[in-house]
């Protein structure tokens, strides 16, 4: 048996007692979450944040890059968000590995050329937080209105710590 009936059971059960089909599009705490994928994190859960609630944009790393850019600007322009949260977390995998090690992996894995494609391993948790949150505030495509803060979850105690902005940041 692979997940993929698991999944399919798994949602049966959920759809039996669903309740959320009346929920409007644009979050309903005109708040996105930027995290990381990994599969300790809940977000909804340790952040309190029910269906229909805010935007939920993940990758690895919790890295405010291109593309979660783009999803930010659809969720403020198109869906109303006026707040932005980036939370990393403690032991995430990206403190683990460099572009150089991937990329050399890549190539004897696979074969293809992996050339100098960036995977974005950081070696700082605060540091990577400041640096997602500067993104935000650089972009010409989200105005300054937009209400920032940044957290490191702590994957052993559950618990948020906040990360201010870089300092002569607004
Ligand atoms: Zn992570």
């Amino acid at each position: 048996m692979t997940e993929r009936d698991t999944l399919a059971t798994a949602n049966e059960r959920y759809a039996d007692t669903f309740s959320h089909g009346d929920l409007p599009t644009p979050p309903g705490r005109r708040l996105a979450v930027v995290t990381c994928m990994d599969a300790r994190l809940d977000p909804a859960r340790f952040l309190g944040l029910e269906p229909g609630d805010a935007h939920v944009i993940r990758n690895a790393g919790g890295l405010v890059t291109a593309d979660a850019l783009r999803s930010l600007v659809i969720s403020h322009w198109l869906l109303g968000t006026k707040e932005v949260a980036v939370v990393a977390h403690t032991d995430c995998g990206m403190l683990t590995f460099s572009n150089e090690e991937l990329r050399s992996r890549l190539a004897d894995e696979t074969g293809a050329h992996v050339g100098d494609v960036d995977f974005l391993p950081f070696g700082d948790l605060e540091t990577s937080v400041r640096d997602s949150l500067r993104a935000i505030r650089d972009s010409p495509l989200l105005p300054d209105s937009l209400e920032l803060s940044g957290w490191v979850y702590d994957v052993r105690s559950g618990r948020i710590a906040e990360v201010r902005e870089a300092a002569g940041v607004a």
